[in-house]
């Protein structure tokens, strides 16, 4: 199964025992659940005096809703060896998550809306019996989402409990302190509790004040420490260790450069290129600038440059300084790291790296818009339909793949792949159909690739043998093509790691 943050932190597993109706036979499953959704069930007939006595609004407890989950439903949907077609599908728990995320099913359809209140434990509740647990254990509220029906359309509150105690309402730009007896109202959507273990606890508070305090006497100057002993550790770690209870390892891989430096980003690398672009429009004279040239190398060693690096303000936002032996500590303790040191340098060979990948694309895009649509020449050769993928997956990279996953974007495809259309004749193997395993192009277009990229074998298909001039690169294109491929050269001989990614 794939990895997931969110199933990392929330994940439970659920027991699904299905009795067959006719062999009595039960077939045990293991079902994993983030949320744990519960339908709401019936409000028992509360008698006309009962009513009157309480004056309240028709409730039901949490307890009731999973009362409800447990019991048996019938299940005709499954074929059990017998042949029958019917069970009865029963649920237990076997394993918690330490965040226990309660979906109330208030949704009936499109339109309709289940507002009927459930009640829930507030302060810190024994679940034992809730799971049929062997042991007891403790959950607490920390979280709230409720849904308003607003002119708006859908809009939601989030109650959020805080380390005080005291509860707070975010309504978008609207922030408040709220009673308990609002929170005990709700109309709760999504319920969240965390796993409460008092030894952890009160290991976790010492150790929590401990690293407030040395944070604090950083920010606040009362502690000098040189940027060598300083580091950084992600704040989005600082707030699971503050609130969950087993916090994750510390993930800061991701930030470092095979060069162990800091990873430059989309924007230092679209900086670097915008300067390049209006210095190349004001030097007109210079013809030798080209984007890959200008300073920036220089400079990217700078102080200067390590500052306004957009990777360096990044990691300032999203981190707190902390000594780094505290931070040692912590990385043995919940594993993860490496430590990221205060006195980072953002990456320049990387960024240069980026730069000569860019260009090599810009380089390969300008050849085929040369020759594109040259008259004379019809599609006649074919191309592996999956190489072709790999290829325009490569040279037309979206700005959000380049943002989101790395600076280089998809690698350049390898050789070229047609053989695999091929059978021991040579010939296209007659299950192979044009649009689904491979295409058409022009011979400008197949020459050009084959020239970057080798592999092979050349196919045509030229069924009415058309006679076609025969087509040569010119030598300014070769001199392109050349250029294309030390390019890529360079890069993949230093930073292999990288473009496998
Ligand atoms: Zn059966
Ligand atoms: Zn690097």
């Amino acid at each position: 199964m794939e990895y997931s943050f969110i199933q990392s932190i929330f994940s439970g597993e659920l027991i699904s025992n299905l009795q067959c109706l006719n062999c009595k036979k039960i077939t045990k499953s293991v079902e994993q659940f983030s949320a744990l959704s519960l339908e709401l069930p019936e409000i028992k007939q509360q008698g006309f005096f009962k009513q009157l006595v309480h004056n309240q609004k028709q409730s039901i407890s949490l307890q009731e809703c999973l009362d409800y989950f447990y019991e048996p439903v019938i299940d005709s949907l499954t074929l059990c060896s017998c042949g029958a077609r019917s069970g009865k599908r029963q649920y237990s728990f076997q394993q918690q998550s330490n965040l226990l995320c309660i979906h109330l099913q208030r949704f009936l359809n499109k339109t309709q809306k289940d507002t009927k209140h459930v009640s829930f434990p507030i302060k810190d509740h024994n679940f034992q019996e809730y799971f049929n647990l062997d042991s007891e254990q403790n959950y607490r509220l920390f979280g709230i989402i409720v849904h308003l029906h607003d002119q708006g359309g859908d809009h939601f509150e989030t109650i959020l409990k805080c380390q005080n105690q005291q509860f707070l309402s975010i309504k978008d730009e609207i922030i408040e302190i709220v009673s308990q007896k609002y929170v005990e109202e709700c109309e709760a959507l999504l319920l969240f509790y965390e796993k409460v273990d008092n030894q952890i606890d009160l290991f976790k508070a010492s150790l929590r004040k401990n690293l407030q305090n040395q944070h604090n006497m950083i920010k606040n100057q009362e502690l000098l420490l040189k940027d060598e002993e300083l580091c950084y550790l992600p704040h989005f770690w600082f707030e699971q260790f503050l609130h969950l209870a087993k916090p994750p390892s510390i993930i800061t891989s991701h930030l470092i450069c095979p060069h162990n430096l800091l990873k430059p980003d989309y924007w230092d690398f679209r900086i670097e290129y915008e300067n390049a672009k209006s210095a190349q429009y004001n030097s007109q004279l210079d013809t030798n600038t080209s984007f890959i040239t200008i300073g920036e190398v220089q400079n990217s060693n700078s102080p200067a440059y390590i500052q306004e690096s957009s990777a360096y303000k990044q990691l300032q936002l999203t981190s707190i300084i902390i000594p780094k032996a505290v931070c040692e500590f912590l990385i043995e303790k919940y594993g993860g790291g490496p430590i990221i040191e205060k006195n980072i340098k953002t990456c320049s060979t990387c960024l240069e790296y980026a730069q000569q990948m860019s260009r090599r694309r810009k380089l390969e895009r300008q050849l085929i818009i040369k020759y594109e649509n040259l008259q004379g020449y019809d599609r006649i050769f074919v191309v592996h339909e999956e190489w072709l993928k790999k290829w325009q997956a490569y040279l037309y990279n979206s700005k959000q793949i380049l943002q989101r996953n790395s600076l280089f974007g998809y690698p350049p495809p390898g050789e070229i792949t047609n053989y695999l259309l091929l059978d021991k004749d040579q010939q296209i193997v007659q299950q192979k159909k044009e649009g689904q395993h491979f295409h058409m192009i022009t011979a400008p277009i197949w020459h050009i690739l084959q020239e970057i990229y080798g592999g092979g074998p050349t196919i045509s298909i030229n069924p009415h043998q058309q006679q076609y001039e025969p087509f040569k690169l010119q030598m300014d294109d070769l001199i392109q093509i050349k250029e294309i491929k030390v390019l890529y050269q360079n890069c993949i001989n230093q930073y292999k790691p990288e473009i496998q990614q």
